[in-house]
């Protein structure tokens, strides 16, 4: 064969259906946390090293004997549905890109895979199966999924393989691109395609207890990892993401054999030892103050920072990253040497600049989103740095990526620091706090508006790390959320209560 024609490209979000605010075509220009929507060789330059599926793919060995033909990557921080508008223009222009690359040998299509838009419950199935529609049964399609997908029989069915990420933090968002790089090479050297075997296990696991480097998650992705084999190409378990009411939201297990028996029996297999590890997806959790002065308390004997997860605004789950109850929490204990970040509000971060550094400045700070049981915090803050939000962040979760947060403060108000940015992006890097001043490893205590992803740069300066849920939209137990559609029976938490659809009256 001549040099194999792959066409590669992106469209990446995790959507929460409870969310406040929608994911529009803008927020996919800009791109927040991740690099702005780019086409053509732009996107090479776009995800270059960093921690991104495609940069991972097209950095793999294998890859380069290819010819890649780029076509439109994307992202947009996880929110609400993605418009109908936003994913209408996108789909079109990454269809007409690889329309134009044709005749082609593969597609490699990094993805999120829990995308649900305002006109389809199913945003990677349906983009997928159009991709499958253009470019024929004969030209395989190779997808990177994040652990969060929320995996649906249309996507199993469209897709010849789907691989994901097997960390939380996902700090081997490229490494998993780099596996997707080894899958479509055997799918071009002419074995035949693997057969494939879907599970969808019955309960949702809360994010704050999905975490990779604890238990139960730990030892059951050594156990993914180590099933596979030259009969077992990929094996992959994906956790879900909990907050998306759709009849295929939930953890599930995806795996590829040389035959339909083994394929069907592995994933059988490993469905049955998540399913056994069902209690162990719990864990404590602080209400904000207990949270703070337990904070506090280990905090007197601590030589580093006690870190807080404000977990249920967390960004990279919808959250706004602008809700007050910790910040509210940490003035009300009188908490010393504490800094809380990312607070988007780019109101507050706009005075801050006009006001300049020194000023003193009156505000009603975040509580924008209109979260029930949230509200703005008003009060003077002190304007002690300014930034113009461009920095890179080093840390293993961005993976050395350049970040774009627009104009960035950082407001003191008693011994507490906050971060205040123009644009949504989790706080998951040190370099985050650096940026406007602040030194992490001097603080005694640090709010962190994520989930799980800072652990990857926090876990190893942090005393110690507790878990808080102030209002706000990503309930830290899946239980607590108004669900209306997911599948009868499921779980909506570790041994919780079995769903019941809601009958519409007649
Ligand atoms: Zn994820």
């Amino acid at each position: 064969m001549s040099q194999p024609r792959i066409a590669v490209g992106g469209f990446l979000h995790e959507t929460n259906t409870f969310a406040p605010s929608p994911a529009t075509y803008e927020d996919f220009l800009r791109g927040g946390g991740a690099p702005p929507l780019s086409e053509g060789e732009a996107i090479f330059d776009a995800v270059a090293n960093s921690n991104i599926g495609l940069c991972g793919f097209i950095d793999a060995p294998e890859a380069r004997t290819w010819s890649l033909i780029p076509t439109l990557w994307t992202a947009a921080s996880p929110s609400a549905h993605v418009t109908q508008d936003a994913f209408e223009r996108i789909a079109a222009r990454l269809l007409a890109a690889i329309d134009r690359a044709m005749p082609l040998d593969g597609v490699y299509l990094d993805l999120h895979g829990a995308m649900v838009t305002e006109h389809l419950d199913d945003g990677e199935g349906e983009l997928i199966r159009r991709v499958r529609a253009l470019v024929g049964d004969g030209v395989p399609i190779v997808v990177t999924l994040d652990l969060h997908g929320n995996v649906t029989p249309t996507m199993v069915e469209q897709a010849d393989m789907l691989i994901a990420y097997r960390t939380y933090p996902h700090i081997d968002m490229a490494a998993t691109g780099a596996r997707c790089a080894t899958a479509m090479a055997r799918l071009l050297s002419g074995k035949s395609r693997p057969a494939k075997a879907f599970r969808q296990l019955d309960f949702l696991m809360p994010i704050a207890w999905q975490c990779t480097a604890q238990e139960p998650c730990r030892s059951l992705y050594a156990e993914v990892a180590a099933m596979e084999s030259e009969s077992l190409p990929s094996v992959s378990f994906l956790t879900g993401f909990p907050a998306a009411d759709f009849a295929d939201c939930g953890p599930c297990v995806v795996v590829y054999g040389t035959d339909p028996e083994s394929a069907d029996q592995a994933a059988g297999r490993l469905a049955a030892r998540i399913a056994a590890q069902e209690p162990a997806f719990a864990g404590r959790v602080f209400e904000p103050e207990a949270g703070v002065r337990e904070a506090m308390r280990l905090a007197e004997s601590a030589a580093r920072p006690v870190v807080i997860a404000d977990t249920q605004d967390n960004p990279g789950a919808g959250g706004n990253s602008d809700t007050m109850g910790m910040l509210k929490a940490l003035i009300a204990c009188g908490a010393e040497r504490a800094a809380i970040g990312n607070v988007f509000d780019s109101a507050a971060a706009r005075a801050a600049h006009e006001a300049g550094v020194g000023a003193v400045v009156r505000l009603a700070l975040g509580g924008h989103s209109g979260v029930e049981g949230d509200s703005p915090l008003e009060a003077e803050f002190t304007v002690e740095a300014l930034s113009d939000g461009r920095f890179v962040a080093p840390g293993p979760y961005y993976g050395g990526g350049r970040l774009d947060m627009g104009p960035s403060a950082c407001l003191r108000i008693g011994d507490v620091r906050v971060v205040v940015v123009s644009r949504k992006a989790q706080m998951a890097d040190q370099a985050m706090y650096r940026s406007v001043g602040i030194e992490p490893l001097e603080q005694a205590i640090l709010v962190n508006k994520s989930s799980v992803h800072f652990r990857a740069d926090f876990a190893p300066i942090a005393e110690t790390i507790l878990v808080c849920a102030a209002p706000g939209p990503m309930a830290v137990d899946p239980a607590d959320l108004p669900w209306q559609r997911l599948r009868p029976g499921i779980r909506t938490s570790p041994l919780g209560r079995p769903f019941v659809p809601v009958v519409e009256p007649a």
